[in-house]
């Protein structure tokens, strides 16, 4: 039987198989906010090792409430819902990086509390693997392998996730891993293990994740299904989970109810990149169940829904459950974009859904509309189109400014036109840069959009 305990917030769990550490890196980048940043794809690998004897500690440098932290850096501001900042330290512009008037800082834990958290363990780590986000976060990555060398000489050290998946060359050259997965960690990893002589895993990792680390105090994330059946040029989507998979809606409910039980957590968000496809039966009856269970929970999809299958029913439904926003991908109200990047939606489509919004009496000001700004050779007009549109049905835009993400139909393009060396330096890839930027669309253009979302919102007057 597994003995599972905290000690000042490493999540460990007791077996006598081998000692796997897992690390949630820090995050270099210019602005970060935590909106249900979670480390859930390294929690569900946890819980797979931990299901075959492996005992497994898990290290969060992302960790808010750290003591140390706490005491160097001060109370980072968090919000009821589980959301909010992280500790953060302001850096050295990094050197030979084309200048833009912003500050780069570190986020997470300090260095040296890490370093210590990751040496003072108290059995020697077998294996340690460390997760990766965006491609332009790789600096943390490289970090966490440096302190691990330092702490732990000779212990094998692999990287997987969304970095390591996309730029996998880069990843072992920069952060000097010894290992890298590329795509799903099983069977991935599988030959990494047997090198080393490590029992091999059955099965492969689920939705179910070490559910009793303290990461899912405040809020936690979920996934109903995993991938997208659409195939957007300028979504990662299908390089990270080229299939759509329908999920499981009682494991979703197993999952929140364990936590809300273990934890208290009321805040959920979904990580799903289709959360309405399939509705009928998979996030219906998902719905239906949170209702019947009737607890005191709120639901948020910081990922955007499809427009397409917004309707008053499920709508209904969804402001039952909790939900406590909407945030729809639209990108552009110009139908020439639709067929050529995505075909996810038309202009009818898109009125249908706010028709629906309203008569199902979902808040309006608690919905948010994405619009895509800064794809190569895109003109500011046909954005400043797109946000008059959308804010005419009384709605909320946000610019959702491109960010240029190898393997996406994008990628090359973005290559040829961008100023910037996107293939040796991925920090280019931060929308921060505005790689895109072009006589059509100057950084001017953006900023002057960017009032524009706001005023045409808070001043209805404006709107046409
Ligand atoms: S942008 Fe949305 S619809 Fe398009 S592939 Fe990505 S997740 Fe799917």
């Amino acid at each position: 039987m597994q003995v599972i305990f905290v000690i000042e917030n490493l999540m460990k769990s007791s077996s006598h198989g081998p000692h796997v550490v897992l690390i949630n890196p820090p995050i270099y980048d210019f602005a970060l906010y935590d909106l249900f940043l979670k480390p859930f794809g390294l929690l569900r690998i946890g819980k797979w090792l931990e299901q075959n004897s492996y005992e497994v500690t898990h290290i969060n440098a992302l960790d808010y409430s750290d003591p140390v932290s706490l005491e160097t850096l001060g109370k980072p501001q968090r919000r009821r819902d589980g959301t909010g900042k992280f500790f953060r330290q302001e850096l050295d512009y990094p050197e030979n990086l084309a200048r833009i008037p912003r500050k780069f800082a570190r986020y997470g834990i300090v260095k040296e509390e890490l370093l210590r958290k990751i040496r003072s363990l108290d059995r020697k780590p077998d294996l340690i693997l460390i997760t990766s986000g965006m491609t332009y976060w790789y600096r943390g990555v490289q970090e966490a392998v440096e302190l691990c060398r330092i702490a732990w000489p000779g212990c094998p050290v692999g990287v997987g996730g969304v970095y390591a998946t996309l730029m996998k060359e880069h990843c072992l050259k920069v952060c000097a891993a010894d290992f890298v997965t590329k795509g799903p960690v099983w069977p991935g990893m599988k030959e990494e293990l047997e090198k080393r002589g490590f029992p091999l895993p059955s099965g492969a990792p689920g939705v179910d994740y070490m559910n009793d680390d303290p990461v899912w105090r405040d809020s936690a994330v979920i996934r109903l299904n995993e991938g997208c059946p659409f195939n957007c040029d300028y979504c990662a989507s299908s390089c990270l989970s080229p299939k759509f998979q329908a999920g499981d809606p009682g494991q979703a409910i197993k999952t929140i109810k364990a936590l809300y039980e273990r934890w208290g957590t009321r805040d959920f968000a979904f990580y799903d990149d289709a959360l309405l496809v399939d509705k009928e039966k998979i996030f219906i009856p998902f719905l239906k169940e949170i209702i019947r269970l009737n607890l005191p929970l709120r639901f948020y999809n910081p990922n955007a829904l499809h427009i397409r299958y917004l309707d008053e029913n499920v709508l209904k439904l969804m402001i039952r459950a909790g939900f406590r926003e909407i945030r729809m991908g639209f990108e552009s109200s110009d139908d020439d974009f639709h067929e050529k990047k995505d075909g996810k939606v038309t202009m009818d489509v898109f009125a249908r859904a706010v028709d629906a919004l309203k008569s199902s009496g979902f808040p309006l000001h608690k919905v948010a509309v994405y619009i895509l700004a800064g794809l190569p050779g895109q003109r500011w007009e046909e954005v400043e189109r797109s946000i008059r549109y959308a804010s005419g049905f009384g709605l909320r835009c946000r610019l959702a400014q491109f960010s240029p993400v190898p393997g996406t139909a994008l990628w090359d393009e973005s290559v040829r036109t961008s100023s910037f060396p996107l293939e040796e330096e991925p920090l280019y890839h931060n929308s921060t840069f505005f790689s895109m930027e072009w006589e059509g669309f100057r950084r001017e253009d953006l900023e002057r959009l960017k009032k524009l979302t706001r005023e045409l919102y808070f001043r209805p007057e404006k709107r046409p």
